[in-house]
């Protein structure tokens, strides 16, 4: 491999490499990273390493350069990286799938193997969607969410992103039309429960589905809401025949304090959508699973099958590493460790609420958030974060946090006055 200094990579990147939401390349100035381990970012440029505040977009619970997954990841290519998943099977994806179905949400019983986060909600949406055919109500093919969400970035997920301001607005008229519900308010309303009522009766014979980010709402603007919500809408969904889906990308796996956000409701969903952390963010795998009345509805179709089979699906590498991920996470008190934090944060976060420019300071498991009452000087934000040690992505009008579990009470002091110092310049 020719080495190449952190100038000629720079220099490389900004000339061919497209970043997330990135401009043309050439305009941009990234951070080269060397290498991770715990839960520190080495910088190639000698300059040191930051505490990692972000776990990598929620994925990363573990810290980089775990033993334990690494091992897993090492095993499993030793014996097979990939292999077709049409008419083949394998130990890794059978064991992910018995450990996903055992610790979710009671009658969640089939699990799709995808490749992200957006393809498991594109497979969602085509579960609802196809079940509804299957039963002879082609009409059942709109969905209903509320306002404020994210949902990913392929087609039918942007169609349930937020529709105003959001990330996807550039694609406002040529999207799947979908119904909008307000987005919840701070605390339970029951005028709100009843406008939630209404508009799922109202749309039922249209909506194949309800699809939300149950209790946060995380790329859309990092809001809390009541669980009870969830309440509400699974009654309506079962009085007038919609099937609701639960978008636990971001939320699965501990983040909020429960092993997945609609524990804080009991309430079963009909359709799961889980990525992010599932490989404990070493490898791109998502899981949508969904109970046996969706799976025997598909079966009854013309088409009795579930029309989707993408190329890298039930990959053992990521499956095996998946199932490592689940296993470390499940073996340890991660609740504890979930309450520290959360401890942490508030108590770190509290001296921001009294900022000039900052609107609210909220803490929920391990996620932090200042929200400003202006749009965040992005640079300025994240420069304020590294000078204090810590690597941060600022977004909208939000500084925010969620780092990985194993962050120790220091580092966790140290992110919080990341983000206070970010509030502070951004
Ligand atoms: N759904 C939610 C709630 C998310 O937060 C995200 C990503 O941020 C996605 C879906 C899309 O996942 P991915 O980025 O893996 O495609």
């Amino acid at each position: 491999m020719p080495e190449r200094s952190v100038a000629e990579l720079l220099e490389l990147d900004r000339r061919h490499v497209w970043h997330p939401y990135g401009p043309v390349p050439g305009r941009q100035e990234p951070l080269v990273v060397e290498s991770a381990s715990g839960v520190r970012l080495r910088l190639a440029d000698g300059s040191g390493e930051l505490v990692d505040g972000m776990s990598s977009w929620w994925s990363a619970i573990h810290g980089y350069n775990h033993p334990v997954l690494n091992e897993a990841a090492r095993g499993q290519l030793e014996r097979m990286s990939h292999v077709m998943f049409g008419g083949l099977t394998h130990e890794p994806a059978v064991r992910l799938a018995k450990l996903l179905v055992d610790m979710s949400p009671d009658g969640l019983e089939h699990v799709f193997l995808a490749d992200s986060g957006s393809v498991s909600v594109e497979v969602a949406v085509k579960m609802c969607l196809q079940y509804w055919r299957s039963l002879g109500r082609p009409e059942k093919r709109r969905l209903l969410t509320w306002r404020g969400g994210y949902h990913g970035d392929t087609w039918q997920p942007m169609s349930v992103c937020d529709p105003e301001g959001g990330m996807h607005e550039l694609w406002s008229g040529v999207l799947p039309r979908q119904v909008f519900a307000d987005a919840p308010p701070a605390g339970y309303e029951e005028e709100y429960a009843e406008h939630l009522r209404s508009t799922v009766e109202r749309h039922a014979g249209e909506l194949a589905a309800v699809i939300v980010e149950p209790v946060v709402q995380g790329a859309g603007g990092m809001r809390f809401h009541s669980p009870a919500y969830l309440r509400v809408l699974r009654e309506a969904c079962d009085a007038h025949g919609v099937l609701l889906v639960f978008d636990e990308i971001a939320t699965g796996f501990g983040r909020t304090g429960a092993l997945f956000a609609a524990e804080h409701a009991a309430v079963t969903p009909d359709v799961m959508c889980v990525g992010k952390a599932l490989t404990g963010g070493y490898l791109t795998m998502a899981a949508t699973l969904c109970t046996a009345r969706v799976a025997e509805g598909i079966s009854r179709g013309e088409v009795p099958v579930l029309a989707h089979g993408p190329t890298f699906m039930g990959n053992p590498l990521a499956a095996a590493v998946a199932c490592a991920s689940v296993e470390l996470l499940l073996g340890q008190d991660w609740r504890a460790e979930v309450e520290r934090i959360e401890a942490g944060l508030r108590e770190g976060l509290a001296p921001a609420a009294g900022l000039s420019g900052v609107r609210d300071v909220r803490v929920l498991g391990a996620i932090g958030v200042v929200q400003l009452d202006h749009a965040v000087d992005m640079r300025a934000a994240t420069e304020a974060a590294v000078r204090e040690g810590v690597w941060l992505r600022p977004f909208r009008d939000l500084i925010y946090t969620m780092p990985p579990y194993v962050t120790g009470d220091a580092d966790v002091a140290r992110i919080a006055r990341a983000v206070c110092a970010a509030a502070k310049e951004g």
